[in-house]
């Protein structure tokens, strides 16, 4: 007999494990097909900032980051939970480094920054740099969570088919019969693209999804707890993590599929981390990748159903998708098992690219 399954999810990044999972708790029997290796491109490369300030999320994301910010303790706990894995979820909260100090009214620091981040240099020749204000964003490292919700995919009895790439969602009948790889074709009543920045890539919808390149830099900070905060400033931000690591990021570059890092770029971003902070000039230097973000023409994501009955869409989720793939799960699965959504999706149709 031919295996069937209730749904299938494209793409194995933090969008399509979540949503596996999901779908698999409201009693779907998932496959999940991944061209590559799960959870190894956007998901991978991201730095895990739970970005959730009014001045740097699009004021139609804002209710959408607000409520997946508070859902990720409780995100982060099942996944534990489930997959035995230890997940580093900072709570210490974010310094945001900016030229405007009118921002800092809004957000002041609970101590004077020498007290909260006694390596952060904020002086250039007596005269201070920037203006400090705080959030209490949390951040995450997010390949713990591609890793935790993978394995708990895999206990939960997600199928996987990895080094498969789906070529095209087939229909029958007006509505979805299953999908269609370079090695197989598999059947499926239900089809979610959660293909990142190659989710124009499949047949038969071209969603207008772009890659954004970010380069990074991981560095073995002199000290455990060094920087203690996440630190945004104009040029440069920096992520500790509680083994002792710091990601340094990040670029963002129209450059097509190209995943390859500078030398130069890598240096520049380095170099403005050491301005910052000092002693990160005695830091090593750990690994430098570059990951390709699904960037949109209105930089939105694309959630929810699309022309064909039984296929659906998430992604697009540009600099956001970490923060966002709990409530993407939960609300995609809502639309999929025809519930009303929490939240109005309509901001995030397909349709609308559509003339
Ligand atoms: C440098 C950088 C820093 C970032 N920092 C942050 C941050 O601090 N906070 C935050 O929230 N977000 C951040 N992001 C954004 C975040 O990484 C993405 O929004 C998120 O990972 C998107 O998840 P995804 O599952 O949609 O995409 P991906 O992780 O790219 O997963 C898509 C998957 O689909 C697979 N696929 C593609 N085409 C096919 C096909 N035809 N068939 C089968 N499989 C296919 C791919 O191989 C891939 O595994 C950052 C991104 C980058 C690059």
């Amino acid at each position: 007999m031919v295996k069937k399954w209730d749904a299938i999810v494209i793409g194995a990044g933090v969008i399509g494990l979540s949503l596996a999972i999901e779908l698999n708790k409201q009693g779907l029997r998932v496959l999940v097909v991944e061209k590559g290796e799960p959870g190894r491109e956007a998901s991978w490369a991201a730095g895990g900032m739970l970005v959730d300030s009014p001045a740097e999320t699009q004021p139609a994301l804002r209710e959408l980051a607000t409520a997946s910010a508070r859902m990720y303790p409780e995100f982060v706990h099942e996944l534990e939970d489930e997959s035995r894995l230890k997940i580093d979820l900072r709570s210490v909260g974010t310094i945001v480094l900016s030229q405007n100090p009118d921002a800092t009214q809004a957000c002041p620091l609970p101590r004077p920054l020498a007290e909260l981040e006694p390596d952060l240099q904020n002086s250039d020749g007596g005269a201070q740099r920037f203006s400090a204000l705080f959030l209490k964003e949390r951040c995450v490292d997010p390949r713990d969570v591609t890793a935790a919700a993978l394995a708990a995919a895999r206990h939960r009895d997600v199928d996987f088919s990895s080094g498969d790439e789906v070529l095209g969602v087939e229909v029958a009948d007006g509505k979805v019969s299953g999908v269609l790889t370079n090695k197989t074709r598999f059947a499926a009543g239900v089809a979610v693209n959660c293909a990142g920045a190659w989710a124009g890539q499949i047949a038969p919808h071209t969603f207008p999804t772009r890659p954004v390149k970010g380069q990074m830099v991981c560095v073995v900070m002199p000290e455990k707890e060094m920087v203690r905060h996440v630190v945004r400033a104009p040029e440069v931000y920096l992520i500790p993590r509680s083994d002792g690591r710091m990601v340094i990021g990040a670029t963002a570059e129209e450059a097509g599929f190209d995943k390859r890092t500078v030398p130069e770029t890598i240096q520049k971003l380095r170099q403005a981390a050491i301005d910052l902070v000092p002693r990160l000039a005695e830091a090593r230097i750990l690994e430098a990748w570059a990951g390709l973000r699904p960037g949109t023409p209105d930089g939105l994501p694309i959630l929810g159903a699309t022309p064909t009955p039984g296929y659906f869409v998430a992604t697009g989720h540009f600099r956001d998708g970490i923060l966002l793939a709990p409530l993407t799960a939960k609300l995609i699965g809502q639309v999929i098992t025809g519930e009303r959504p929490e939240f109005d999706l309509g901001p995030f149709e397909a349709a609308r690219f559509q003339d």
